[in-house]
């Protein structure tokens, strides 16, 4: 990849060694947290360690810098979680998420096998960077028990340069993957990070989803960035000014 910014690709490459652990068995992924969330309408979540991209609004920023945190937990010990964890909350979906949950192949593929057989369905909620793969995005759209969200960070290369610090080529590796998951038939919906863009940009970014499949504009899932203490720190240093933004309550609020 060329031009400005770190490659998210080879970025996936060096995290993957730091948080997967291979096995003879299935690997292991290191995560730090099991709990409940009212996303979704209530969902139970595994929270992940490593993602193959820096943006400076991350809510879980130590989690994705810092590659030793958390324990490894084999496919099955998260399945085995996930699954008592949304009984014991009487909710049929789980996810992992506060990392990039498809870093390590084999290991996700084997966790969404474990679940196959349970009644609950799995969000996969990603950046989409590596089903930017085809192969990989087929053996994701094939599974019954997966929805997958995919997060576009920022409307245009420009601004996903800008909030993420990756290379502008970035930003067309998730629109491969919107094209690769619409060209599966896969069910998915697109959201992105709108805090950052113009209403112009988002304009443009809807007509390049309509143009993908008419639907992904109908689901359109717009995001804005939460202004925790950490994170409006970050901003700051990186002298980022969101538009839009929620304070920690949920309230909205224009900059
Ligand atoms: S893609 Fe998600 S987990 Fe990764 S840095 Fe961005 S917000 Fe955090």
């Amino acid at each position: 990849m060329k031009g400005r910014g770190y490659d998210p690709i080879r970025l996936s490459e060096v995290v993957e060694k730091q948080v997967i652990r291979p096995t003879l068995k299935m690997p292991l992924r290191r995560y730090y947290r099991f709990r409940y969330s009212k996303h979704y309408g209530g969902i139970y979540t595994a929270d992940a360690v490593g993602c193959n991209l820096r943006c400076v609004f991350c809510w879980s920023y130590r989690y994705i810098t810092n590659p030793n945190l958390g324990n490894f937990y084999s496919p099955e010990e998260v399945a085995r979680k996930l699954v008592d964890g949304a009984a014991y909350y009487g909710v049929e979906k789980v996810r992992v998420s506060g990392a990039e949950p498809t870093i390590g192949r084999e290991h996700l593929i084997a966790l969404i096998d474990q679940l196959k057989h349970e009644n609950v369905l799995f969000i996969l909620e990603t950046n989409g960077i590596l089903l930017s793969e085809e192969a990989y995005a087929k053996r994701i759209a094939n599974q019954d028990n997966v929805h997958v969200r995919i997060s576009l960070k920022g409307g245009s290369p420009s601004t996903f340069h800008k909030i993420t610090g990756a290379c502008e080529e970035g930003f067309e590796l998730q629109l491969e993957a919107i094209r690769n998951l619409a060209r599966l038939d896969a069910n998915f919906h697109v959201s992105a990070v709108v805090s950052f863009s113009t209403n112009d940009e988002i304009r443009s970014l809807l007509l390049v989803l309509k143009d993908i499949k008419d639907s992904l504009v109908t689901t359109f899932e717009p995001e804005l960035v939460v202004l925790y203490p950490k994170v409006l720190e970050r901003l700051m240093k990186a002298n980022l000014k969101p538009l839009l933004a929620l304070t920690p309550k949920g309230e909205i609020v224009r900059m």
